[in-house]
C-alpha cells in the first residue's frame, strides 16, 4: 500500500480503480530563429490561437447542448482569455525582438502572466493562473498537433489522476463513470475545485507524483474528507475508510432529505436560506443546496486584479449569468465593497495605516459617483430580468444612504429617459456591520427596504478584533453578550419599521447558532451553499416559540463562554433530536 497526502478538495470517499489521464504540459523548447522566419513563427501562433478558439467555441456548444448553459461560465473565461490583446502582442514582440520560436515566446508569456499572478494577495485570484495556463497549454498543443486525450466515457468505477484538470475537463466527466478525481496541482478554490463541490466528486489535489506511478488499474482509496489518498489499500484502511465512507454518506443522505423540504420550523414559522456567492458557477450549487436564491453577491472579485474597472456591459454579462443561474429566486447584489483587505489593482490607499477603518466600501464608492453609477445601472438594468435587490455595504450612517439612493434615483432616471427597462421598484438595503449602525437601526430602518448583518464585519468592529489576525481568533466572539445585544437591537429595530431583517456573516452557516438567531426574529440567512442543508435541519428541528425562548435565555449570561455553555445544553447536534 502506498499512501499521499495533498488538500480536501471536495468532501466525500470514494473507492475505485485509478485511471490516469495525459494533462500533462507538453514539452517546449526554446530555439533562435533568423530573421526570414519571424512572420512564419507569427503566422503559427495566430493560427494556434484561432484553432484554440474554434475548438473552445465547438466545445462549448457540445456542453450547451448536453448539460445546458449554466456551467459554461469556464469556457467563457477561457476565451476571454484567449481574447486577450495582450496575449498576442507580448508574445509576436518576444518573436521579433527576441528572434525565437512561437512555442518558447508563448512560454515567456506566461511566465510573465505567473510573476504577475504570483503577486495577488488574494489566495482566489492568485489560482486564477490556472485558467492561463490551460489556455496557453491548449495553444501550445494545437501547435505541436498533439490532440487532447479523451476523457473514458464507459469505463466504470473509475478514479482519474491528473497532473492537472481543468474546468472545462471537468465539464466533460461522466459522472455515472468516474467516483473521485486526485490531481498533482491546484487548490481549494481553484475553478476545478469548485465545480468538483458543485458536481459533488470528491476530490484530493496537491498530491505530488500520483501520475508517476503509471499504475492504471490498480485500487485506490480518495478521501476527500481528510485529503488522504491510498494506492492497493491493505484491509485495515480498506474497513475504516469504508465505516467513514458510510457515516459520512448517510449523514448526507439524512440532510440531502430536506433539500426540497421547506425551510420552516416545526410550528410552521418559515425562514429563507440563500447563498452567498462571487461568481456565477456557484448559483447551480446553490440550488442544488436547497437555497431559495442569493442573499449575498459579492461583486468586488469583477474588480480585482485589472487595471482598468469593469465596464458597464461587462458587469452587465456577468450579474445577468448570476441572475439566470439562481433564477427565478430573488438575487441580492452588494455593490462594490473594496477597500480593507480587498485592494483594487492601483488603488493608493495600500499604504493605510488602518485600512478596515479606511477607505473602502460605501465610502469609496460614494468618493467615485461615475464608477459607482455604472455599477448602479449594470444592477438596474439586470434587474429587468428577475427579482434583484440592491444592498450597500459598511453604512455607518443616514448620510451615507441618502447620498447612495440619490445616485441610484439619478441612474434610474437615466435609464428611463433612455427607454432602457428596469424594475422600478427594486428593493434597497443596507448592510448593518458598523457599531454606529446599530446604533441609528431605527432611523436606517425607515429609509430602506431590508437590512442584513454581516456578522463578519459587526463582530471586528464592536469587539475591536481585527477579523485576519490569527492571534485574537479566540477573542472574535460571536456569542459576546455585546454582539448578542447588538443583533437583537437590529432585528427589533428592522421589525419596528416593518422590514425584513438579513444575516449574511459566516454566523449564519454555524447550525449552533441557528436557535438564536431564529429566537431573535431574523427573517433570511444567507451563508456558503454547503452550509444550508445544516443549518436548514437544525431549522426544521426547532420551534420558533422554544427558539424564542433559548434567544431571551441567552440574556442572562454575561461572557460568551457561559452563553455557548447553556446553547449547547440546550440543543443537540445528533440529527435523531427535535428541539421542542
Ligand atoms: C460581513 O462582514 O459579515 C460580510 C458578509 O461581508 P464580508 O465578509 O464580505 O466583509
Ligand atoms: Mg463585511
Amino acid at each position: 500500500m502506498q499512501s499521499f497526502s495533498g488538500i480536501a478538495a471536495s468532501p466525500g470517499i470514494a473507492m475505485g480503480r485509478l485511471r490516469i489521464i495525459d494533462r500533462r504540459r507538453t514539452v517546449i523548447s526554446e530555439y533562435p530563429i533568423p530573421s526570414d522566419a519571424v512572420s512564419h513563427e507569427i503566422g503559427r501562433l495566430t493560427q494556434a490561437i484561432e484553432d484554440t478558439r474554434i475548438e473552445l467555441e465547438s466545445l462549448k456548444s457540445r456542453l450547451a447542448e448536453s448539460s445546458g448553459e449554466d456551467h459554461l461560465f469556464f469556457i467563457e473565461t477561457h476565451l476571454m482569455i484567449l481574447a486577450d490583446e495582450r496575449l498576442v502582442t507580448e508574445t509576436t514582440e518576444t518573436i521579433r525582438t527576441g528572434m525565437i520560436n512561437a512555442e518558447g515566446a508563448l512560454r515567456r508569456t506566461l511566465h510573465r502572466y505567473r510573476e504577475a499572478f504570483a503577486r495577488i494577495d488574494d489566495p482566489y485570484l492568485r489560482e486564477r493562473i490556472s485558467d492561463v495556463e490551460t489556455v496557453i497549454e491548449r495553444i501550445l498543443r494545437s501547435m505541436s498537433g498533439e490532440k487532447v486525450e479523451p476523457f473514458p466515457q464507459h469505463e466504470d468505477q473509475i478514479i482519474i489522476a491528473a497532473h492537472d484538470l481543468s474546468p472545462a475537463d471537468m465539464l466533460q466527466i461522466n459522472r455515472s463513470h468516474v467516483l473521485a478525481i486526485i490531481t498533482e496541482i491546484g487548490g481549494r478554490t481553484s475553478h476545478t475545485a469548485i465545480l468538483a463541490r458543485a458536481l459533488e466528486l470528491p476530490a484530493v489535489m496537491g498530491v505530488d507524483g500520483i501520475t508517476d506511478l503509471l499504475l492504471d488499474g490498480v485500487a485506490v482509496i480518495v478521501d476527500g474528507l481528510s485529503g488522504s489518498v491510498f494506492v492497493e489499500p491493505d484491509q485495515e484502511i480498506f474497513q475504516s475508510s469504508l465505516r467513514r465512507k458510510q457515516h459520512y454518506e448517510y449523514v448526507e443522505y439524512e440532510l440531502l432529505k430536506t433539500v426540497s423540504l421547506p425551510a420552516v420550523t416545526r410550528d410552521g414559522h418559515v425562514m429563507q436560506l440563500r447563498g452567498n456567492v462571487e461568481i456565477p458557477e456557484e448559483g447551480a450549487s446553490v440550488l442544488g443546496h436547497g437555497g431559495s436564491g442569493v442573499g449575498l453577491y459579492r461583486t468586488e472579485m469583477l474588480f480585482m486584479n485589472r487595471a482598468v474597472m469593469p465596464d458597464e456591459e461587462e458587469q452587465l454579462a456577468i450579474y445577468r449569468a448570476m441572475q439566470k443561474a439562481i433564477a427565478p429566486h430573488p438575487l441580492t447584489i452588494r455593490t462594490l465593497d473594496a477597500g480593507g483587505d480587498k485592494l483594487l489593482d492601483g488603488m493608493e490607499l495600500a499604504g493605510e495605516a488602518n485600512p478596515a477603518m479606511g477607505v473602502r466600501a460605501i465610502r469609496l464608492s460614494l468618493l467615485m459617483p461615475d464608477e459607482f453609477k455604472k455599477q448602479l445601472r449594470a444592477i438596474l438594468r439586470v434587474s429587468a430580468d428577475g427579482p434583484v435587490r440592491i444592498m450597500f455595504p459598511m453604512i455607518s450612517g443616514l448620510e451615507e444612504v441618502r447620498t447612495a439612493k440619490a445616485l441610484l434615483e439619478e441612474v434610474k432616471h437615466e435609464l428611463a429617459v433612455s427607454g432602457t427597462r428596469f424594475d422600478s421598484a427594486v428593493q434597497v438595503g443596507v448592510m448593518i456591520e458598523i457599531p454606529a449602525a446599530v446604533t441609528l437601526a431605527d432611523l436606517l430602518a425607515r429609509e430602506v427596504d431590508f437590512f442584513s448583518v454581516g456578522t463578519n464585519d459587526l463582530i471586528q468592529y464592536t469587539l475591536a478584533i481585527d477579523r485576519t489576525n490569527e492571534q485574537l481568533s479566540h477573542l472574535y466572539q460571536p456569542l459576546h453578550p455585546a454582539v448578542l445585544r447588538s443583533l437583537r437591537r437590529i432585528v427589533q429595530a428592522a421589525h419596528g419599521a416593518g422590514i425584513p431583517a438579513c444575516l449574511c456573516g459566516e454566523m449564519a452557516g454555524d447550525p449552533l447558532y441557528l436557535p438564536i438567531l431564529l429566537g431573535l426574529g431574523f427573517d433570511e440567512l444567507s451563508m456558503g451553499a454547503g452550509s444550508i442543508l445544516r443549518v436548514k435541519q437544525m431549522l426544521r428541528r426547532c420551534s420558533l416559540e422554544r427558539a424564542s425562548r433559548i434567544a431571551e435565555g441567552c440574556f442572562d449570561f454575561s461572557t460568551a463562554a457561559e452563553v455557548e455553555m447553556y446553547l449547547k445544553s440546550q440543543i443537540t447536534l445528533d440529527v435523531t433530536e427535535s428541539i421542542d
